[in-house]
């Protein structure tokens, strides 16, 4: 196996190692239960206290409006049903067409319990317009729930104005910040919003541990009821993980200054590289506003599944524009929403890229995807004929 050329960083990140140092004394001595009140407990207890000091930090806040959890999706399965848990009367929801699985699958369930749910639509360019939330809004509507940054294309919705138009009338809102924390500065000090979604395994720390924003204004249900997190969540805390999810957040504001910056050239020279040397290649989504380390391509000709198997033996993990379930390829619902065709959506690979991303990982990618593209589409049952551009 080649050495791994790793592109996929909105999927998961590697460990960073100051993290990992930083885990291994609370999977040690340091095994204490945060609730006990001798001292190995107390210094678990200091620890989380900390870490929630860290993750604040990072997106602007007071430590007291951070319910650790298990995951992005624990966050924000918690923030809808603690929003429609406030009243019950009102069963109309507002999401967009491109959010993440978590709030696609929650709002499609609650969508069979009665909820209406109200799928805001994206442009060609993959953006939000605000005019179409104002007007979605209704006297039933409950809770919005937005993403800050796409997961598969990197592009940002307009929060400030969502939270403004929220705060006018009134609505409780949920962001989904997972992919946005540590790419882009965060300063929810500025913003009413009222829950926000948090993962630490997006963060180069481990998966398995997340966190949850609730204003100190807000109104909360807990999912998982106990005395932890003072009640907000139960179940012992893994502190650990917690631990580093802190750590990771320090790493992430000592680094926002710098760091996005030099992904962002590295991501656009890949990217004007393939679109300018791959016969029909384009971009999903607009250039701007989004986030820095995200390239969402389309080679016509190409079968994404097919690409990434070839790519996996030189080493190259990258993702496709669309997900394997039950045997079928479904092209991705983030690209169909911007009008991306089926079959260009299955010809759609994400390239995310990371700290560790470096000028020769870049080189390397640049060398291997023409190549595989030119290969796969020599091969195709047509025998190669010119690719069809479509304006
Ligand atoms: C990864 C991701 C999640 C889910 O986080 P988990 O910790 O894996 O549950 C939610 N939203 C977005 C935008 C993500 O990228």
């Amino acid at each position: 196996m080649s050495d791994l050329l790793y592109l996929d960083h909105n999927a998961t990140t590697p460990l960073d190692p100051a993290v990992r140092e930083a885990m291994l004394p609370w999977l040690e001595n340091g095994f204490g239960n945060p609730s006990s009140v001798y001292s190995l407990g107390r210094r678990a207890a200091e620890a989380l206290k900390e870490a929630r000091s860290q993750v604040a930090a990072l997106v602007g806040t007071d430590p007291s409006e951070i319910v650790f959890n298990s995951c992005g999706t624990e966050a924000t399965n918690t923030a809808i049903l603690s929003a429609l848990a406030i009243d019950p009367d009102r069963r109309h929801i507002i999401t967009s067409t491109v959010e993440h699985s978590a709030t696609v699958k929650l709002c499609e369930y609650l969508a069979t319990r009665g909820y209406e749910i109200t799928w805001l639509p994206v442009d060609k360019e993959g953006l939000l317009d605000p005019a179409k939330l104002e007007a979605a809004i209704t006297p039933e509507t409950a809770v919005i729930s937005l993403l800050w940054a796409n997961n598969e294309t990197g592009v940002l919705f307009p929060i400030e104005r969502i939270a403004a138009i929220a705060l006018e009338k009134k609505i409780p809102l949920h962001v989904d910040a997972v992919q946005a924390a540590g790419k882009v500065p965060i300063d929810l000090s500025a913003l009413n919003v009222q829950y926000v979604s948090l993962s630490a395994h997006k963060l180069y720390a481990p998966k398995g541990v997340g966190g949850l924003y609730v204003n100190k204004r807000a109104r909360y249900t807990p999912l998982l009821r106990g005395s932890q997190e003072e009640t907000r969540r139960g179940g012992t805390q893994n502190v650990a993980s917690i631990v580093a999810f802190g750590k990771a957040a320090e790493l992430a504001l000592t680094h926002l200054p710098s760091s996005p910056e030099r992904i962002r050239a590295l991501r656009d020279r890949f990217e004007t590289t393939l679109l300018s040397s791959i016969e029909g290649a384009r971009r999903n989504g607009g250039a701007y506003p989004r986030l820095p380390n995200t390239s969402n391509l389309t080679f016509p000709g190409i079968e994404a599944e097919t690409a990434l198997l070839l790519f996996d033996k030189e080493g190259l993990c990258c993702s496709a524009g669309s997900a394997c379930s039950s045997g079928s390829i479904n092209p991705s619902h983030v690209l169909t929403a911007m009008g991306v065709s089926r079959d260009e959506a299955r010809a759609s690979l994400r390239f995310s890229f990371g700290r560790t991303t470096t000028e020769a990982d870049v080189d390397r990618a640049l060398e291997i995807i023409p190549r595989i593209v030119a290969k796969l589409r020599a091969e195709r049952p047509s025998g190669g004929s010119p690719v069809a551009i479509k304006s």
